[in-house]
């Protein structure tokens, strides 16, 4: 079903939504063991969606002598690449095919505004697992440089049993970015999607069974953190963790691997990014846009959001008076409505966080010259205005903390040196932004600043083809996207032979 961006079209495909609401293991959607369940709601009305299968570690068990079962069979990991592939691009046209549905069941989970989860997430998500598929009959394995007598065979074989964890704001596309290379490179998968989310993730499984993906080779188990998150953290028989999420939660699962089976973990992790201006940025209007992108897109409910503008003294007035100007354009409201380029803040706890924020902003002495109030009351969901600070300094809360809302941060400074110094003054390190006209400058502070993805003169995470991920407490253990994401769900094999 592809969806047409116009509120009428919109309503009549709500109207015709069925959720998929169980678990999906082995191939078969089934319910817990226990039987229990819990309540997924619409942010935007505050009104429940559907009852979810809450997974706990039975549960998770079961789902790993799946994986381990339809691992150790062959019947995915040992199959011939140009094969996977080809089930894999069946996948992407399936995924392709309910476009519309998966994009409206992203917007009624997570509020997030339909015209992106129309014309990004999902788009973004048919193309990671499109890309992914395509790498996998264009890698080859090694042969090291032995002498005479021996061959050594260097290959890559699949990890085995991979635990993906994962969080609400991007939820179709933060599974994709895990089991695209993930199956790719051959394993087997249990996958918990966040709790305020399960719905995308739940079809996305039995898409893929339809596409051909053998049974038990990508099972989704719903449920709380604290209880099927964490069975998977402990399990014995789960040979690898990818988890996208908080920095607190992220060392949970190192923790966890300690204590059990000591399995292989990557995490992506939060973020405090900089978004630095020099005084010769080439076009303030451009920089304006593209520093409203950053600091509010998905609400600012967004790992790599660039909460933090450093910006110089000398066009900071002017470029602020220009942002408030474009973020004022962005209206704030129903997620169904696509005029809409903002939606509600995930749930009423994580509003109340954000609100306190802007509360400790205020009383540590910024000045709060856009927003900062709770909008839409009536609505039953959880909305905030799109805020923005001057005059902080970077020892502020609002200035070390993720937020995770729509709140900029404005910082000056005065030298390229100082600059340097403010953007990498943080626990984080995901990603950067600057702007300038100068090469010299743009390559000296893009290389200083201690970020896993830096973008010059525009707000970009990159695409399919380059590595996301986080240096300091944002990342460990690899990377999401391009080839180099294979790495990571894959084993280095050394065979050596003795040639007579
Ligand atoms: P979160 O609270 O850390 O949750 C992430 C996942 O971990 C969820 O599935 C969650 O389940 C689970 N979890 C929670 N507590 C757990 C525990 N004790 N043991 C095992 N699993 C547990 O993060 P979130 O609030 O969903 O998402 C926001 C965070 O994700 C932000 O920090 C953001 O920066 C980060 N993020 C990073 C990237 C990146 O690529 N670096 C991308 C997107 C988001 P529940 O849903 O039940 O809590
Ligand atoms: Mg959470």
């Amino acid at each position: 079903m592809s969806l047409k961006l116009e509120s009428k079209a919109i309503r009549a495909a709500v109207a015709k939504l069925k959720f998929r609401t169980s678990a999906f293991i082995d191939g078969k959607f089934v319910k817990a063991q226990s039987g229990e369940t819990f309540i997924t709601e619409n942010p935007a009305t505050g009104q429940p969606l559907a009852e979810i299968t809450a997974c706990a570690a039975a549960d998770v068990d079961r789902a790993v002598k799946a994986a381990r079962k339809a691992f150790d069979s062959g019947v995915w990991s040992r199959m011939k690449p140009s094969d996977r592939k080809a089930v894999l691009l069946k996948f992407a046209d399936r995924l392709e095919a309910n476009a519309g549905e998966l994009a409206l069941l992203d917007t009624l989970e997570a509020g997030k505004p339909i015209g992106d989860c129309a014309t990004m997430d999902i788009p973004d998500t048919i193309t990671c697992i499109r890309w992914h598929a395509e790498a996998i009959d264009k890698i080859y394995n090694h042969v090291s440089p032995t002498g005479p007598d021996n061959l050594a065979l260097i290959l890559r074989e699949p990890v085995g049993v991979v635990g993906c964890v994962v969080p609400w704001n991007f939820p179709a596309q933060m599974v994709a970015w895990k089991i695209g290379p993930a199956l790719a490179a051959g394993n087997s998968i249990v996958l918990k999607p966040a709790e305020l989310t399960s719905l995308s993730a739940i079809r996305m499984a039995e898409l893929a069974v339809e596409a051909g993906l053998p049974a038990g080779v990508f099972n989704v188990v719903p449920g709380l953190g604290e209880t099927a998150g964490q069975a998977i953290g402990r399990h014995m028989d789960v040979d690898m963790v990818a988890f996208t999420g908080s920095t607190e939660v992220g060392r949970y699962f190192l923790k966890y691997a300690a204590e059990s089976n000591l399995k292989r973990v990557v995490l992506e992790c939060g973020g405090k990014s900089p978004q630095v201006v020099f005084a010769d940025a080439p076009d303030l209007d451009i920089v304006a846009a593209n520093a409203v992108s950053a600091g509010f897109w998905n609400m600012g409910e967004n790992c790599s959001c660039g909460s933090r503008l450093i910006v110089h003294k000398s066009i900071k007035d002017k470029l602020v008076a220009k942002i408030a100007k474009v973020a004022k354009t962005w209206k704030t409201g129903d997620p169904l409505d696509p005029s809409n380029r903002l939606g509600s803040m995930i749930e009423k706890p994580h509003l109340e966080k954000v609100l306190g924020y802007i509360a400790a902003g205020k009383a540590e002495g910024a000045r709060l010259i856009m927003g900062g109030k709770q909008i839409l009351q009536k609505s039953g969901g959880y909305f905030v205005e799109v805020t923005i600070f001057d005059e902080v300094t970077n020892k502020m809360k609002i200035a070390r903390e993720e937020i995770f809302g729509p709140v900029l941060s404005v910082i000056s400074f005065s030298t390229e040196a100082e600059a340097v110094v403010i953007a990498n003054d943080t626990n984080y390190g995901l990603a950067a932004s600057l702007y300038t006209q100068d090469l010299n400058r743009a390559h000296r502070v893009a290389r200083g600043i201690r970020a896993g993805t830096v973008s010059v003169n525009c707000f970009s995470e990159g695409d399919i083809t380059t590595p996301f991920g986080g240096y300091k407490q944002s990342g460990f253990g690899g990377r999401d996207k391009s080839i180099w994401a294979h790495e990571q769900y894959s084993e280095l094999k050394t065979i050596w032979m003795q040639l007579a």
